[in-house]
């Protein structure tokens, strides 16, 4: 009986019509491999099985920077290397077969070890590049990636401010209404501080900064959002755009930039609100971010609660989930809250932040797994 009887090849998909045969053989099920692009490099593709064979010089290109084997961290290994069924297309003999493992993405990847090629099976390779990069991110210090001077700038950062900086939340898609908020507030910020060189930034606050006594009254009740834009001192602006720099993009990544929007505004208001109602008789007006940013950070915690986040704490840098960090974060509100001295509205904090952490359950969507467009297969079979 003929070998390809029982399967019947698909015939070639109008994707690859005039890619051509590699000459080589798919060491899954010995179906011709067809040139095949990948990002910026040709790849070896398995019209049947949807597996790749990747030269060790496209890795990087082709699937990610950090899938390149040499790249591999030791931590990322579930098991050591053991002999493989499968033989290497390029005729080194049998391959070896690599267990891949980190926060519950697991993966099989074949290699050679004469030529370095690897063997990915059908739509493996963004788990590849998903567990090497995060693995790569976890053993790298912050600031890395602009080598040891970024890591002594962002060292002597989180010393001195205690600010946290992700370990590894990648972006699905690029961002654009975190880097328009934080120009539109530093450029309102640089307003204000004209505004006080001409004496008129008293006026400007009584319209736009939130007073609780005026509120009660019906006057400009706008500010419960707007004073949301305002900041009150250089170091008040440049905590809160951080945050929202540090927060705001897996946020609006997740949920897309109109929900985020919502999100972010909803959490503004709740946390005006609060501070309302437990200092309505106030004539102090609030001005900052915090409330909104707040929103984000229990947005974060409800959407992405396992991300982990570099700290120094006492010149030692540690590694903290975000439910720890945003649970810890919020008790630390009520604490404030003992302080009468204390300048900072926790009542916005804590307003926002639930808020945030509610419409997040609301808003959040379910998502899709999508595969990359270069391992996606014209005809299925069973292998
Ligand atoms: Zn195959
Ligand atoms: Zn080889």
């Amino acid at each position: 009986m003929h070998h390809y009887g029982q399967y019947a090849p698909p015939r070639p998909h109008r994707a690859h019509r005039g890619h051509h045969p590699t000459g080589r053989f798919c060491p899954r099920c010995s179906y011709p491999l067809y040139h095949q692009p990948a990002k910026a490099v040709w790849i070896d593709h398995c019209w049947r099985c949807g597996g790749s064979f990747v030269e060790p010089d496209e890795v990087a290109d082709a699937i990610g920077e950090h899938a390149d084997p040499t790249k591999w961290q030791a931590r990322a290994f579930a098991r050591p290397a053991t002999p493989s069924r499968l033989a290497c297309p390029s005729g080194h003999g049998r391959m070896v077969s690599y267990h891949l493992c980190h926060e519950g993405k697991e993966v099989e990847i074949d290699g050679c070890l004469v030529c370095r090629g690897l063997f990915l099976d059908s739509r493996k390779a963004r788990t590849l590049a998903a567990i090497t990069s995060a693995v790569h991110d976890e053993m790298a210090m912050p600031g890395a990636a602009k080598g040891p001077l970024g890591v002594m700038a962002m060292y002597l950062l989180q010393v001195t401010t205690l600010m946290p900086s992700k370990v590894h939340a990648p972006l699905k898609r690029k961002t654009v209404l975190v880097p328009i908020a934080i120009a539109l507030m530093t450029v309102i910020f640089a307003f204000e501080m004209l505004l006080a060189i001409s004496d008129q930034l008293d006026a400007f606050l009584r319209s736009f900064a939130f007073v609780p006594r005026d509120f009660a009254r019906g006057k400009s009740l706008l500010s419960v959002a707007t004073y949301s834009l305002l900041h009150g001192g250089v170091a008040h602006l440049l905590g809160n755009m951080y945050t929202l720099y540090v927060f705001g993009e897996n946020i609006e990544d997740t949920l897309g930039g109109a929900r985020a929007a919502v999100l972010y505004w909803a959490s503004a208001i709740a946390g005006g609100l609060l501070y309302f109602v437990l200092n309505a008789k106030s004539s102090t007006p609030l001005v900052g971010a915090s409330g909104a940013i707040a929103g984000l950070m229990g947005a974060y915690l409800v959407l992405l609660p396992r991300v982990k986040l570099w700290l120094v704490i006492f010149f030692v840098p540690v590694k903290i989930r975000v439910y720890w960090y945003m649970g810890v974060w919020f008790l630390l509100q009520f604490v404030l809250m003992m302080d009468p001295k204390s300048r900072i509205a926790w009542e916005a904090h804590v307003g926002g932040f639930i808020a945030g952490a509610a419409l997040a359950f609301v808003l959040r969507r379910r998502e899709t797994p999508e595969m990359p467009p270069s391992m996606r297969r014209p005809g299925r079979s069973a292998v």
